[in-house]
């Protein structure tokens, strides 16, 4: 039987043939292909100013510097995401302030946030991990008491929706990935949806150099920019997954209900909220039920790979990790962030799968799990 990875990215005949265009026209980096795209991304949120750049990474860190935040700055984040999410906050010599998931949600705890803000702390950096939203109109109303910014991140939720609207069309500053894994991807890339066109002018400056360049073909730098921008290579492949991302997450949708139907449940698995109104469901991340194993995690991931499925680790909780245990954070400081790390574990959930598939990963990790309990 073929191989099972736990994502693969869609890419249609349409879109290869456009790179392919691309490639021909003799401009391949940033032009009208960003431009159409970032166009499109703007529709996509109701009409807001959106920027593409070559990561999300980029696009988090050069909101913190659109923000005005920097050295002697607090940010709070949640240890339970990509490195990225916090690595950001260290690039604009900030602090990044953990505060512990939530177990049900597994994002940020918002009964803990306001525990956690000082006189320092300048911004709130919220994941919607697995592309299941944060708690919008809670997330807001903290955010307005206390004067803080908020830059969502939310590379895992494009196309999630908060009330029916989707993620983008409101809010403060919002990041998305279109990394080759994310629910759309450009290969690699991303976008900041921001608030106006003042912002969305300095963006455009930090992602290219600081340059702006004026009618008469004169250019000055008054900031300095670094070197994020998108190639047209990259943004016409985003244009063809866009075009398909309703259908996409549609059907993911419909194979994480299957995975509901079928899981083995009675193994002692946790699994995520069932919350088909709101997730786009980037990831379908049931907790291993380790205390009744005989095995470890990366025994039963072994298992799985010899039995031809895919599983993957997102994410070991980020503050045990050697940068941020040298910023003093330790094992215990966040129980629910490092439970959900030790035990989390991704199994295969993209567009293309079969419902067949779904059952086989239902029934080889019956079987897998069932061999290793003790
Ligand atoms: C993927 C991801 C990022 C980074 O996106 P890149 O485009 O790879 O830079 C940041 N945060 C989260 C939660 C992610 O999943």
């Amino acid at each position: 039987m073929d191989f099972l990875p736990f994502t693969r990215p869609s890419i249609d005949e349409d879109t290869i043939s456009r790179v392919g265009e691309v490639l021909r026209s003799g401009w391949i980096t940033t032009g009208p292909k960003c431009r159409e795209l970032e166009a499109a991304l703007s529709g996509f949120v109701g009409g807001r100013p959106v920027r593409v750049v070559s990561s999300a990474t980029a696009a988090l860190e050069m909101a913190l510097r659109v923000a005005g935040i920097g050295p002697g700055d607090e940010v709070i984040t949640c240890p339970m995401s990509w490195v990225a999410t916090a690595n950001v906050i260290l690039a604009v010599g900030a602090t990044p302030v953990f505060v512990d998931a939530d177990a049900a949600t597994r994002n940020i705890d918002l009964d803990r946030i306001e525990a956690a803000i000082t006189p320092r702390t300048r911004a709130l950096i919220p994941v919607d991990l697995a592309g299941l939203p944060v708690d919008r109109d809670r997330l807001y109303a903290l955010a307005g008491r206390h004067g803080l910014r908020v830059i969502e991140d939310a590379a895992q939720s494009m196309g999630s929706l908060w009330k029916g609207e989707r993620i983008g069309c409101r809010g403060d500053l919002v990041s998305f990935s279109f990394h080759a894994n994310k629910n759309m991807t450009s290969g690699e890339g991303g976008c900041l949806v921001l608030n106006n066109e003042d912002e969305a002018r300095l963006f455009e400056k930090l992602r290219l150099q600081g340059v702006t360049r004026s009618a008469d073909g004169g250019m000055d730098v008054d900031v300095l920019g670094g070197k994020a921008n998108m190639t047209d290579i990259a943004a016409v492949i985003g244009l063809g997954q866009l075009a398909r991302l309703p259908a996409f997450n549609q059907r993911r949708r419909e194979l994480a209900r299957r995975y509901f139907d079928e899981f083995p449940r009675d193994l002692g698995f946790d699994l995520p909220l069932t919350d088909f109104d709101h997730s786009n469901w980037h990831m379908f991340q049931p907790l291993l039920p380790l205390d009744a194993m005989r095995v470890g995690r990366g025994d039963f991931i072994a298992a799985m790979k010899e039995e031809g499925i895919g599983v993957g680790v997102h994410y070991p909780a980020m503050h045990l990790f050697t940068l941020f245990r040298g910023r003093g954070f330790a094992e215990g400081d966040f129980p629910v962030a490092e439970d959900i790390g030790r035990r989390t574990v991704t199994l295969p959930l993209f567009p293309a799968m079969s419902d067949d598939d779904v059952s086989r990963v239902c029934a080889t990790t019956r079987r897998v799990l069932n061999s290793v309990l003790k």
